[in-house]
C-alpha cells in the first residue's frame, strides 16, 4: 500500500462556490480535497476514503449538518475525524451551540479567511494527532497490563482504587467496574502469613518513601470472599510528565506454587538431615557394637603371642590375626571418628608433646607394617625438641594414618620418607613416598569423606576413604594444615602437615605442671589391678593378659561386687567400665571407691566403648586419670603405667 504523505480533507457543501473557495484556500496548503455537496454523498466518501478532517455545512439539501456530524460521531470508527462545521455569519449563537453539542471538534463563521481557515484546520488536526497518540499508548499500556502474569492495581493519591488488571482482578475477587474508587487497602488486603497482622498498605509505603518489594516476608493476600494466598509484591508511586505524584501502583504475584515448591524443598532437605542423623547414630552404634568383641579377641590374640609356644601354625599365624585386628580397629575406629566429626562431638585432650618423641613413637608402632610390605622407611628429625601442645592420641592418629597410606598405595620395595622440620613458629612433618601418586583432579577431594582417587584396575581397596577426612580434620582442630603434592600417576606423593609450636619457655611451664599432676606407682612392673566390666570374656582376657605381664588381678562384673572386693584387694590400679549394670554406673563406683579406706590415691582408668569427648570430661571430673576406649590396647595401658613414673618424660630444654 502507497504512504499516504499529504492529509485528506473532506468538504460537504452544497454550495459550489463555497467549496471552490475553500478547495483553492486548503489545496494551497498543501492538502488533498474531496467534495460533497449532500449529507448523504459526505457519509459515503467519509465511510469510503475516511479523511484526516470533515468541513461540514450546516445547511443542506438533504439533512442538516447537525445530523451529519452526529452521524460522524456515532460510527466508532470515522468518530474520531475531527468536524469544522461552517455557517454563514448570521447564524445565531445558539446555533452554534447546537453544532458543538451535535459533536463538532470547532466552528468557523462564513466568510472566512484564508489563514483562520487554515490555522482552525491545523489546530484540530494537531489535536487529533496527540489525542490519537494518546489513545495509541493508552491501549498499549491496557493489552500489556492486561497480559502479563502479574497482578497490578493503581490508585490515585488518595488511595482510591483506578485500575484493576484482570490477574488482579482474579487474585483479588474484584472487577475493574466493582473495584474502581474502592479504596486501595480494601481492594488489595495483605497480612503477614506468620503473625497475621495487617502490613503496611502500599500508598502509605509509597508516601513514607519506601517503595519496592517487602523482601522476603512472607505475605497473604486475603481475597474479596477472604480465601488467602501467599504473595510477592512490588508497589511503586506513579509520576506525572513534571514528577508531581498522581497515585500508586502495587504489582504482585502468586508465589503458592514457589511456596508449595519451597516447602517441598525444606521437608525434604529435613527428612534427608533426619536421615542423616540416623545414620550417623547408627554407624556410632555399629562402631561402637563392633568394638565389644573385639576386646576380648585382641586379649586372645595378644596371649597367643606371648605363649611360649613351638607350634608352628600359632607363630605363623599370629601375626598375621594380629595384623587384620589392627587393620580392623583401625576401620573400626575410623568409622566412629567420622560419626563424631559428622555431629561434630570431636574434642581434643591436649597436652605437652614432644613431636619428635611422638614421631619416634608412632614409627616404631607402624614400622613393621611398613616392613612387612617391604618398604624402607626413612626418618629425619631435627636436633631440637619442638614442643606442642596437642593431643598425643590424635597425633598419633594423624601420623600413622599418612604412614599407613604411603605404605598402602606404594608398591613393595618402595620408598617412605618422613622428615619434621621447623618453619618460623611452625613443626612441618613430610610424609612422602614413591608410589603410586594422586592425579592433580582428585588431590583436593582425597580429603572429603568416602573419597577415593581413581582406582587402580585390580587393585583392591583396604579403606573406606575416611583417614584423610579425619587427618584433616583433627590438623585443624590442632591450628594447622595439611596439603598433598603429587606430580601425577605413578610419581609418589607427599603429604605436608604444618603444626604450631610452643614457645619452649611455656612449655617447661606446663611439663613442670604436668609431672605435679602425676601420681608415682611403686612398682609398675607389679601392679594390684582390678578389672571391672560387665563384659565377662572382655574382663577375663583382659585379666588373663595382664597376669602374664606380672600384675596380680582381681576381676568383677558390676558395681557392688567391684566395692566388695576392692575393699579386700586395695587395688593400686582399677580399670572400670562405665556402663555397668545394676543400677550403679562406672562414675558412682569411682565415687565409692575414693571413699573406701586406702583407696584415696588409687589410679583410676575409665574404659568405655564410647570415648566421646563429653565422656573424657565425665570421667576427669568424676576422679578418673585417665580415660581408655575398648578394645583396650595393652601397650597403650603398659605405657600409661610406665609413663606415671615421674622423669619418664625429658624436660625440655
Ligand atoms: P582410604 O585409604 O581408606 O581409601 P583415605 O581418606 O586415607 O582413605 O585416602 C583417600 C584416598 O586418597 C585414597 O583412597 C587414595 O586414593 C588417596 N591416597 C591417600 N594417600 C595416598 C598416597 N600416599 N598415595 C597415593 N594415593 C593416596
Amino acid at each position: 500500500m502507497a504512504e499516504r504523505t499529504s492529509l485528506t480533507i473532506l468538504i460537504i457543501d452544497d454550495e459550489e462556490a463555497n467549496r471552490y473557495a475553500l478547495r483553492r484556500i486548503l489545496e494551497k496548503s498543501g492538502f488533498v480535497v474531496l467534495e460533497a455537496a449532500t449529507g448523504a454523498a459526505g457519509l459515503r466518501i467519509l465511510s469510503e476514503t475516511r479523511p484526516d478532517l470533515v468541513i461540514l455545512d450546516v445547511k443542506l439539501p438533504d439533512m442538516n449538518g447537525f445530523e451529519v456530524c452526529q452521524k460522524i460521531k456515532a460510527d466508532p470508527i470515522t468518530s474520531v475525524i475531527p468536524v469544522l462545521q461552517a455557517s454563514a455569519s448570521f447564524v445565531e449563537s445558539e446555533k452554534r451551540a447546537e453544532g458543538l453539542e451535535s459533536g463538532a471538534d470547532a466552528y468557523v463563521t462564513h466568510p472566512i479567511s484564508a489563514r483562520e481557515l487554515v490555522a482552525n484546520v491545523r489546530a484540530l488536526l494537531r489535536i487529533r494527532q496527540a489525542e490519537q497518540a494518546a489513545r495509541e499508548q493508552r491501549e498499549l499500556l491496557r493489552v500489556t497490563l492486561d497480559s502479563i502474569g502479574d497482578g497490578v492495581i493503581a490508585a490515585d493519591p488518595l488511595g482510591r482504587v483506578t485500575f484493576i488488571n484482570p490477574v488482579a482482578g482474579a487474585l483479588t475477587g474484584w472487577t475493574q467496574e466493582e473495584g474502581a474508587g474502592q479504596l486501595l487497602d480494601r481492594v488489595y488486603r495483605v497480612v503477614d502469613e506468620t503473625t497475621g497482622e495487617p502490613v503496611e498498605g502500599p500508598l502509605t509505603r509509597v508516601l513514607r518513601g519506601a517503595p519496592g518489594s517487602d523482601g522476603n516476608r512472607p505475605l497473604l493476600l486475603i481475597a474479596r470472599d477472604g480465601t488467602p494466598r501467599p504473595v510477592g509484591q512490588m508497589s511503586a508511586p506513579i509520576q506525572d510528565d513534571k514528577g508531581e505524584f498522581v497515585g500508586v501502583v502495587v504489582v504482585f504475584r502468586d508465589v503458592s506454587e514457589r511456596r508449595q515448591m519451597e516447602n517441598e524443598l525444606r521437608r525434604r532437605a529435613d527428612e534427608l538431615a533426619d536421615r542423616d542423623r540416623r545414620k550417623d547414630e547408627f554407624l556410632a552404634m555399629l562402631a561402637h557394637e563392633l568394638r565389644n568383641p573385639l576386646a576380648p579377641i585382641r586379649h586372645a590374640v595378644q596371649l597367643l603371642r606371648t605363649e611360649n609356644t613351638t607350634d608352628p601354625i600359632i607363630s605363623e599365624m599370629g601375626p598375621i590375626m594380629e595384623r587384620q585386628l589392627r587393620n580392623l580397629v583401625r576401620l573400626v575406629d575410623d568409622l566412629m571418628d567420622v560419626s563424631r566429626i559428622t555431629q561434630g562431638k570431636i574434642e581434643l585432650c591436649k597436652e605437652l608433646v614432644e613431636l619428635s618423641t611422638a614421631v619416634r613413637r608412632t614409627v616404631e608402632a607402624v614400622r613393621p607394617q611398613i616392613e612387612d610390605k617391604q618398604h624402607r622407611l626413612d626418618v629425619e628429625l631435627p636436633a631440637d625438641p619442638l614442643w606442642l601442645e596437642a593431643d598425643p592420641a590424635r597425633l598419633d592418629q594423624v601420623l600413622s594414618n599418612l604412614l599407613n597410606n604411603s605404605s598402602k598405595y606404594t608398591q613393595p620395595g618402595g620408598q617412605i620418607q618422613l622428615s619434621v622440620t621447623r618453619e618460623d613458629n611452625r613443626a612441618v612433618v613430610r610424609v612422602r613416598d614413591n608410589g603410586i601418586g594422586i592425579p592433580e583432579h582428585m588431590q583436593r577431594a582425597i580429603f572429603d569423606m568416602f573419597q577415593q582417587a581413581d582406582r587402580v584396575p585390580g587393585r583392591v581397596s583396604e579403606g573406606l576413604g575416611l583417614g584423610l577426612t579425619l587427618v584433616r580434620t583433627l590438623v585443624e582442630m590442632h591450628g594447622g594444615s595439611i596439603e598433598v603434592q603429587s606430580p601425577g600417576r605413578d610419581q609418589g606423593s607427599e603429604f605436608v602437615v604444618r603444626l604450631p609450636i610452643l614457645d619452649s619457655r611455656i612449655a617447661q611451664e606446663k611439663q613442670a605442671e604436668a609431672l605435679k599432676r602425676k601420681a608415682p606407682l611403686a612398682n609398675p612392673k607389679s601392679l594390684r589391678i582390678m578389672i571391672v566390666d560387665d563384659n565377662v570374656d572382655g574382663a577375663r582376657s583382659l585379666g588373663l593378659l595382664l597376669r602374664k605381664e606380672g600384675h596380680q588381678i582381681e576381676v568383677a562384673h558390676d558395681g557392688p561386687a567391684a566395692l566388695e572386693a576392692a575393699a579386700r584387694f586395695c587395688p593400686e590400679v582399677v580399670l572400670l567400665d562405665i556402663g555397668l549394670p545394676k543400677g550403679m554406673d562406672g562414675y558412682e563406683v569411682a565415687r565409692r571407691l575414693r571413699q573406701l579406706p586406702g583407696l584415696k590415691d588409687v589410679m583410676l582408668v575409665a574404659l568405655t566403648g564410647f570415648g566421646q569427648e563429653e565422656d573424657r570430661q565425665r570421667s576427669s571430673e568424676a576422679g578418673f586419670q585417665f580415660h581408655l576406649v575398648k578394645p583396650l590396647d595393652p601397650a597403650l595401658l603398659r605405657d600409661l603405667l610406665l609413663r606415671t613414673r615421674p622423669g619418664t618424660e625429658e624436660p625440655p630444654s
